[in-house]
């Protein structure tokens, strides 16, 4: 994937600022480029450049230790997140031409008012994307999402508060299939997802998903002891919620424990003897890792549902909202 990055934004930032020691944080598909931005940071500023070599999934993921030895702290590819006193984000935008999707998703949409969805990397292509579907007789709605999304139209693995808008239908432009599914779960709408990268688009249909997760779902319904999971990382945090849902458990008999770690990953769960874990994390991890963990792993959602506090037919998608009262 070829993305557009600003390095003279940061070069000007940092003789503008006169830092002397910068810190870059990259996500895992960028990682590649961090020796070459480096270099010419620090040959155009003379400042020192340290850069995080820890993973990085999304803008919730600061290197807070990073930041803290450094004037700045650059964190690539994702639009800002919450505040932060010395972290600029340096969002990455694709350059391929996204109409060829939307043509071919064209095909697809039977309603005459579309939301359009995408993700920070294409977000610059709404006015073109809106265009064309103008052009061929649709009404185009880019909706405002909350607190913890950037821009209008934008969704997140955790966030389709852009996605409930006035319309049957939805159009998402972006590559995978994690976002259009969590949208049409979410919202219950009609999802075309166009990915521009192969050009194509496909009506999207959530049942297997949901079978599968049904499953798990099945699966922890004899659980006795589960584990809740909590993120250290500050903006996947939900200490809250987790102590809810031991409540939850201690009110359905079971017995529950809050376990709060920075990476969430199989082997990280192995040596804890929970019969099932509650996921209030990164809830991409849930879905993304499902197969790799020794124990079925649930949303919060799914978790109420197994212990039998909330109906099968009410599960919605975990989210993580920020509001303005939040
Ligand atoms: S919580 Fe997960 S989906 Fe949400 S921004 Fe962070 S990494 Fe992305």
């Amino acid at each position: 994937m070829e993305f557009d990055i600003d390095i003279g934004r940061i070069i000007k930032t940092v003789n503008k600022t006169e830092c002397k020691r910068v810190g870059l944080q990259f996500p895992e598909g960028l990682k590649r480029q961090a020796v070459g931005i480096a270099c010419k940071i620090e040959e155009k500023t003379g400042a020192e450049v340290l850069i995080s070599g820890n993973p990085c999934f999304g803008a919730c993921d600061i290197d807070t230790a990073l930041a803290a030895n450094v004037d700045v702290l650059f964190h690539f590819a994702h639009s800002q997140m919450g505040k932060h006193e010395n972290v600029v984000f340096i969002e990455a935008r694709s350059n391929v031409d996204v109409i060829p999707a939307v043509r071919a998703a064209l095909e697809l949409l039977t309603e005459d008012r579309i939301g359009v969805i995408t993700t920070v990397q294409h977000v610059h292509k709404f006015e073109e994307v809106c265009g064309f579907l103008r052009e061929n007789g649709k009404e185009c709605i880019v909706a405002k999402g909350d607190l913890r999304v950037s821009y209008p139209g934008q969704v997140l693995g955790c966030n389709f508060t852009a996605a409930r808008v006035d319309c049957a239908e939805i159009l998402y432009v972006g590559s995978g299939m994690f976002h259009p599914l969590g949208v049409a779960i979410a919202t219950g709408k009609r999802v075309i997802a166009a990915d521009p990268y192969l050009k194509t688009a496909v009506e999207v249909n959530p049942e297997r998903f949901q079978r599968i997760r049904g499953g798990y779902i099945a699966r922890s319904m004899g659980a006795q002891i589960f584990g809740i999971i909590v993120s250290s990382k500050s903006g996947q945090n939900r200490m809250e919620l987790a102590r809810k849902l031991r409540d939850i458990a201690l009110k359905h008999g079971k017995e529950a424990h809050i376990l709060m770690m920075d990476l969430v990953t199989p082997d990280q769960l192995l040596q804890f003897k929970a019969d099932a874990y509650v996921n209030t994390a990164c809830p991409r991890i849930t879905i993304d890792d499902a197969e790799r963990f020794h124990a079925p792993v649930l949303t919060p959602q799914e978790f109420e549902v197994a212990v039998g506090e909330r109906e099968w037919d009410k599960i919605e998608m975990d989210e993580i909202v920020e509001d303005a009262g939040e």
